[in-house]
């Protein structure tokens, strides 16, 4: 198992857990507990019962026709844009907060950045009946106002962070600093594959059910339970992550991950991490990130918000650094291009993050007996303010 991670929370060089001394029981609580819980049957039978009946899973995976003859290969589509809530992230919020009820908590924090993770993470409260606090930098609250306004609607409160930049590093700062004030009853949730050990391998395997589905779907389909290629966006890294997951170990299987080009690699506005990134720790892990010359933190750059990320998580450091997955990019105008494509061609409009892996089809090439699995991690509605900015359709 070259690509799971060890006990010592690493995926070759990257990993582990850097975090402030104070922080060390919270996270040492989950890094012993987490595994024996997820795999508990019971765990395992209300997770899986909730995936089907709420967030509506399995999601299908459609073999999409005219984007497959534009492209002269077998497109599929997994349809993560189906889940309730719009996307993939609704996944993980299941799976941790019924992992917080079984430690005893009650109450969840999270923090987040365009809003997404926060509206998912308020979603899974309400439902569970805990409290919730999400953590946003002031100036995200402003750009970001209906995601709030459904956070608040569905009973979290929204916290402003008002230091540094006022965006997500900040209010990750914030969530940090809540979560080591009150260790015994507050769960903190973790939208991506990033942070300390555990997070990185507990968000994976809560996202593995997209790979698991999509190979039964496959052999259903195709006969075979083996795409030629799976492609993702990464922005994080969490859909990847799922998307890959159960295909890692077959090196058959191309995995493709789909990072934001920003206004180009060489811009200076970019989010392109695996072309432009250095070893160094951040959010707790050591991991690809951009950063300057003394290591400060690039800000990044992105037409959509879900990839505007200065870093990848570990795992995907790892994918990058042995050459299991291979990583693209697309531009904005790419991005946005081709999401008016998939809307054309096939009827769906999707997230400007999961446009991206659309766009890098120009560069995959595959050949017309490949089959490609594309995931469509997000709908969207929720960028329907870009495309109208953007204007070209
Ligand atoms: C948040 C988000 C992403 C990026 O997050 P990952 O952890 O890289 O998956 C991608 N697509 C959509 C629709 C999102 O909401």
């Amino acid at each position: 198992m070259k690509y799971t991670v060890n006990e010592k929370g690493f995926y070759g060089k990257f990993g582990g857990a850097y975090i402030p001394e104070m922080l060390y029981p919270n996270v040492e609580e989950l890094r012993t507990n987490y595994l024996s819980i997820i795999y508990e049957p019971e765990f395992q039978l209300e997770f899986s019962k909730l995936l089907k009946d709420y967030v509506g899973r399995p999601t299908p995976l459609y073999l999409a026709h005219r984007l497959s003859e534009k492209y002269n290969t077998r497109i599929y589509l997994k349809r993560e844009d189906l889940c309730h809530t719009g996307a993939h992230k609704i996944n993980n919020t299941i799976g941790q907060i019924l992992l917080a009820k079984r430690l005893g908590k009650n109450k969840i924090i999270a923090e987040t950045g365009a809003g997404q993770h926060g509206v998912a993470t308020a979603t899974v409260c309400a439902l569970m009946g805990m409290e919730c606090t999400v953590y946003m930098g002031q100036l995200d609250i402003e750009r970001q106002r209906p995601n709030v306004e459904r956070m608040r609607i569905l009973g979290a409160q929204v916290v402003p962070a008002r230091s540094g930049n006022m965006t997500l590093k900040d209010a990750t700062n914030e969530a940090m600093r809540h979560w080591i004030n009150n260790p015994s009853d507050t769960h903190y949730i973790i939208g991506s594959v990033v942070g300390p050990h555990p997070y990185p391998d507990m968000v994976t395997r809560f996202q593995s059910v997209i790979s698991e589905e999509i190979k039964a779907q496959l052999q259903q389909a195709e006969g075979n339970p083996y795409p030629d290629h799976v492609i993702a966006c990464v922005g994080g890294g969490s859909n990847a992550a799922g998307a890959f997951y159960h295909f890692l170990e077959d090196e058959h299987v191309n995995l493709v991950g789909a990072e934001a080009a920003g206004k180009g690699v060489n811009s200076g506005e970019s989010a392109a991490t695996t072309a432009l990134g250095k070893t160094g720790v951040l959010h707790g892990s050591k991991t690809l990130l951009m950063q300057t010359e003394d290591g400060q933190v690039v800000e990044p750059y992105s037409i959509s918000a879900g990839l505007d990320y200065p870093g990848i998580g570990p795992l995907h450091a790892h994918l990058f650094d042995t050459q299991r997955v291979q990583f693209l990019s697309a531009t904005d105008d790419e991005a946005m291009e081709a999401g008016i494509e998939l809307s054309r061609t096939e009827g769906i409009i999707p997230a400007i993050e999961s446009a991206h892996a659309i766009a890098v089809l120009n560069q995959l090439k595959p050949d017309p007996d490949d089959v490609v699995v594309i995931n469509l991690s997000g709908r969207g509605d929720k960028d329907l303010e870009t495309y109208i900015r953007w204007g070209k359709y």
